[in-house]
């Protein structure tokens, strides 16, 4: 039993054309369905059927999508996510295209996150027969695959318990106020063995800081860079590493204000992998670690 990844998210566009240009031109997802006020994206090194779908009006997050192990898992989630006292439907085959039935959880950050175990398989680009490192065709940055999302709430301690207790995430990076039961204003926390699957940090509650595409290495990300200058993509920060995660980043906007990131490197993660704390004062260093300083975007800039 087991929440195995980020599967799919869910997001709003104010503009699909634009949209179209950006997800699928600049960051070469490769479209896979569309329907009115509606696109479906996938990576190329993805198997599943979609992961990151749009739709056209407003911004922001409508809602993440997580596959567990089985079946049966299911169940026993939403028992759990009952008893933590969040709001929990069940969703049947086909309320989302190609994913089968489900457990659709209010968070209690009001985040909506549904649990699934059958979503319809269609493969990577290369395959799984003798398969090529990476497609020939390329467009844009080429994302193999998106990666983790970090979401703002009110009280991440309680966002943090919600994993862990229900969804059995462990911490693999927590920033606390100070040392000696000081608050915690934000938590990384992992299901697979990269360092984070999910982020939380303070904020209003129901908001999306920004959602991750995971690249090979560090010349990837200046490559990145590179077509997001060619292309006029609006940069956040970066090309620039984390204190929290290791990873090398650069943050970035779709064109409806959506921040996106690439995200490379980081370090392995495994079930006894001991949680890494930061104190608030050391915040910069841990969001960016060269410049130490959190420009007023990271904090402020949210859909
Ligand atoms: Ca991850
Ligand atoms: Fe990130």
């Amino acid at each position: 039993m087991g929440v195995m990844r980020l599967g799919y998210v869910h997001a709003r566009v104010t503009d699909l054309a634009e949209a179209r240009s950006h997800y699928g031109d600049t960051l070469g997802m490769r479209l896979v369905h569309e329907e009115a006020g509606r696109l479906y994206y996938k990576a190329w090194d993805e198997y599943d059927h979609h992961s990151v779908v749009l739709d056209e009006g407003g911004v922001g997050l409508v809602k993440l999508g997580y596959k567990v192990e089985r079946p049966e898992d299911l169940a026993e989630f939403e028992k759990r996510a009952q008893a933590f006292g969040c709001l929990t439907e069940r969703m049947s085959k086909g309320d989302n295209l190609a994913v089968g039935d489900g457990v659709r959880i209010v968070l209690p950050s009001d985040h909506v996150l549904e649990l699934y175990a059958d979503i319809e398989v269609t493969g990577t680009e290369t395959g799984t027969l003798n398969p090529d490192p990476f497609p020939r065709h390329l467009v844009g940055v080429g994302v193999p695959r998106i990666d983790h999302a970090l979401i703002t709430a009110e009280d991440p301690a309680l966002s943090e318990r919600f994993f862990a207790e229900v969804l059995d995430f462990k911490v693999s990076e927590r920033v606390v106020t100070d040392l000696d039961g000081g608050d915690t204003i934000g938590t990384w926390m992992f299901c697979t063995n990269t360092p984070h699957d999910i982020a939380v940090i303070n904020g209003p509650n129901g908001k999306l800081h920004h959602f991750a595409y995971y690249l090979t290495d560090w010349n990837d990300i200046l490559h990145a860079g590179d077509l997001f200058a060619m292309d006029d993509v609006s940069v956040d920060i970066g090309p620039t590493r984390h204190g929290i995660t290791r990873g090398s980043t650069i943050y970035f906007f779709d064109p409806s204000g959506n921040r996106n990131e690439v995200f490379s490197g980081g370090y392995m993660t495994y079930p006894d992998f001991p949680t890494i704390t930061w104190t608030a004062d050391q915040l910069g260093k841990g969001i960016f670690y060269i410049s130490r300083e959190l420009n007023e975007r990271f904090t402020t800039v949210l859909t």
